[in-house]
């Protein structure tokens, strides 16, 4: 059967046929430049993450929000004002071939994202922006919070990422146009399903944020009494345990999966790496807990820094530790950065090494917080 000029285009984007693919393989290719254009645009939108109920008290401007904090945070780590990072720029992308290569970041820029007016900014983290950090419920939920909207904005935002590989079959033959438009649903599918995991966790914290109740989390926390050389703040849907074994089933898109929040915190004399997920999502978050707490004491920070780089972007550290780092450990942390980013899967599945020592720490307390 053929498609008509006016019959809606094969490749479902809605369009008429002939507005859509007729003759695609002779337009032009599109430009890496009109990806960075869109990628650009669509980072800088601004909003303010607070739920609902509570945007009506916005006040002043949507500001680039540090999603780590700045003082306490990311400036112990600096050196001349810069720390490493891992994300790069859609250009720095095209320039490394897609690799992406730790760099130096201003700490002021290091973390942020357009996702909160200045009052809420400032007094939403408050608790743990300006007052020692202990653990307590309000700041482990602050902590957890901020963590998630930073990747929730994110998940919004690659929104494009669909559309933007829809139209990579410009110029190119018909069974390639197929293939692309496959790719294009899978993603756009993958995009959908994660960000309605992703939703229904930031719901839940934003509706406790609102009520000032801070007991619908579980946390893990573990407290090194030295300050630790790195900086990060995340949130994903954990498929595997650490040891790699399957926790939850990511290949069903209609499975919700669970979100589980990591993030560290400075204090004056050490810092803690805090684990939480939702009260609700038990099962999975104690599930990463104890593979994590199965390791030997003297492995353990090792293992969840292996598993942090393999799953968060959103992480700094010191560029002292880093370059001091024999080159077998940089290279595992290469691999680990890489794994699952791949579009076409060609990076084989990484390996957290339990006996690779990345940092010397063992922690000095473990408590487990409203399991
Ligand atoms: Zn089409
Ligand atoms: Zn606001």
């Amino acid at each position: 059967m053929k498609t008509g000029r006016n019959d809606p285009c094969w490749c479902g984007s809605g369009r008429k046929y002939k507005k859509c693919h007729l003759d695609r393989e002779t337009q032009p290719p599109t430009k890496a430049s009109d990806w960075i254009a869109t990628k650009k645009t669509q980072f800088s939108k601004k909003t303010c993450m607070v739920p609902t109920g509570m945007k009506a008290a916005c006040e002043g401007k949507i500001i680039s929000a540090h999603s780590i904090s700045k003082s306490a945070n990311l400036k112990p780590l600096s050196e001349g004002g810069h720390v490493l990072g891992l994300s790069a720029s859609l250009s720095d992308l095209i320039e490394t071939k897609g690799k992406i290569v730790p760099r130096p970041i201003g700490v002021g820029q290091a973390s942020t994202f357009l996702g909160f007016c200045a009052k809420h900014d400032r007094e939403l983290f408050s608790c743990i922006e300006n007052e020692e950090f202990s653990a307590r419920n309000d700041q482990l939920h602050s902590l957890a919070f901020r963590s998630l909207c930073r990747e929730y904005y994110g998940k919004q935002a690659v929104d494009f990422m669909p559309n933007m590989i829809a139209d990579m079959d410009k110029g190119k033959s018909n069974d390639d146009q197929f293939m692309t438009q496959a790719m294009s649903l899978l993603n756009r599918t993958g995009i959908e399903s994660s960000k309605n995991d992703f939703k229904k966790a930031y719901n839940e914290l934003g509706k406790a944020l609102e009520l000032r109740e801070f007991k619908s989390l579980e946390s893990l926390v573990i407290y090194f009494d030295e300050k630790l050389p790195f900086a990060f703040s995340s949130a994903w849907a954990p498929l595997r345990l650490l040891d790699g074994s399957d926790l939850q089933d990511g290949s069903d898109l209609q499975h919700e999966c669970e979100v589980v929040m990591f993030a560290t915190a400075q204090s004056t004399n050490g810092t803690y790496i805090c684990i939480n997920w939702r009260k609700d999502g038990a099962k999975v978050g104690q599930a990463i807990a104890r593979s994590l707490l199965n390791y030997p004491e003297e492995s353990q920070l090792s293992v969840l820094l292996q598993f942090v780089f393999q799953h968060a972007d959103n992480i700094f550290f010191q560029r002292r530790w880093f370059e001091a780092l024999s080159v077998k450990k940089r290279k595992q942390i290469d691999k680990l950065i890489h794994d699952g980013i791949d579009f076409f899967g060609s990076t084989p599945d990484a390996h957290i090494i339990p006996d690779m020592r990345l940092h010397p720490a063992t922690p000095k307390n473990v408590a487990y917080v409203n399991w």
